[in-house]
Formats: structure tokens, sequence, C-alpha cells
């Protein structure tokens, strides 16, 4: 696995907001210079014994005595490890992480992953288009407006829809550099083993994306109109 440079760590430290961070989680008020308190996000309490100091950016809880940096923080609230905390926090703060020299094999099998989790992105992008903005998903888009969805909760949750055509993922993926054998190790195409004819894996279907705790699209569930549905 890659591992960050020292450099990458520190500047994402640098650029962190404690503030804006712990903010996510608890309700902070000001209670001196270099102190705010809030109620603590790792135990139950009525009154705040949770406070950060912004400067130093580090936090402490007397009741539970919780206590630590941005990263422990992440951590503890997002259930990651290390190495996901920083690259949470470094999206969050727009901090560019760098890699340590890696040697070749590794190296290529992280550009592998990058570029499948690009396929998924941008298809995921093209499905919700496609809900969106074609004919052929007027049903569609009936359908979850009779099951009270609505568009703004169905956009949040990237809910899209996949045409009926054998070949649209395929062939706008191909004219964007993606190869076959990416496509059908994202889960996008399947094969016929006897015509050995390759296709779409997710047609004429409502499409859920499955998306990992950074919200990294990581494959899709489809569900026909009639109730059917397949999971990749
Ligand atoms: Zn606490």
């Amino acid at each position: 696995m890659a591992l960050y440079t020292n450099d990458s760590k520190e500047r994402v430290r640098d650029a962190v907001d404690m503030i804006d961070l712990v903010a996510t989680r608890t309700e902070l008020k000001r209670a001196g210079a270099n102190r705010m308190t809030g109620l603590c996000p790792f135990h139950d309490e009525r009154t705040p014994s949770f406070g950060i100091n912004p400067a130093e950016k580090v936090y402490y809880c007397f009741g539970c005595q919780a206590s630590g940096d941005a990263f422990t923080f992440v951590m503890e609230t997002e259930g990651v490890d290390f190495k996901g905390a920083l690259e949470l926090l470094a999206d969050r703060f727009n901090v560019p992480l760098e890699l340590e020299e890696e040697d070749p094999r590794a190296a290529e099998t992280r550009k592998r992953r990058e570029r499948l989790l690009e396929l998924l992105e941008r298809t995921a992008t093209y499905y919700v288009r496609t809900l969106w903005e074609s004919r052929e998903a007027e049903r569609a888009r009936e359908y979850l407006s009779a099951r009270g969805l609505q568009e703004g909760t169905l956009r949040e949750f990237r809910v899209g829809y996949a045409p009926s055509a054998w070949d649209t993922v395929m062939k706008a993926s191909m004219r964007n550099g993606f190869k076959a054998k990416e496509l059908y190790d994202a889960g996008l195409s399947q094969r016929n083993e006897r015509t050995g004819r390759t296709y779409d894996r997710f047609r004429s279907q409502i499409i859920f994306p499955l998306a990992d705790p950074r919200g990294r699209v990581r494959g899709f569930a489809g569900r026909t109109l009639g109730g059917e549905s397949v999971s990749g």
C-alpha cells in the first residue's frame, strides 16, 4: 500500500481548521481565548465537558478523557485508520497528498485502481444525467416520484438510470480511453460465454451507486422497474 510523505502529513495538519472540523459533530461555543466547548461527540452528556484548542488543534474531554488531534478525531468519528483520516482531511482541506517513492509493481496496481475508480465515477455521473435528461428514463422518474422520492434526495444519493441500449456505457468509456478489460473489472460489462459478445451489464434499470465511506463509487446496484434487481 502506498505511503504518504511526512511532508504531506504536516501540510494537512497545517491546513486543518479544527473548529470547522469539530463543528460537523458538535456545536461549539467560545469559552476563552483559546478554548471552545461543546457536548462531547464521544460520550452522552447534557452539559459540555468537551473542548478544543483551535490554535493547537487538539481536543480533550473531562468527562470521558477522549483526547487527540485532527487525525484521531477523524479516526474515531469516521471509523477509519490513520491513512483514511489523512485522506479525508486532505480532501476536505484541499491538500494534495504526495506518495513516497513506490516500487514499480505497487505503482502499477495503484494506477490501475485509480483508473477503475475514475471509470466508476464517470459512469455514475452519466447514469445520473440519463435519469434526469433522457426521455427513456421518464418511466423511471415517474416510478421514483410515485414512491415519494424527491429530486433533491435522488440527486444527493446520485441515483441514476441505465439506458436500454446494449453498449452505451462501453462505447462512451472506450471513447474516453478505457479498455474493455477495465470495464469488465469495474463490473460494468459482461460477456456472453457462448457468443463471446460483451455488453453493458446494467440496462433499462434504475441505478444506485454503492459508495465507500469517502463517498467514492465502488460499484452499482440496479433495479428494473418490474422490481427484479441485480447488484454489482
Ligand atoms: Zn467525552
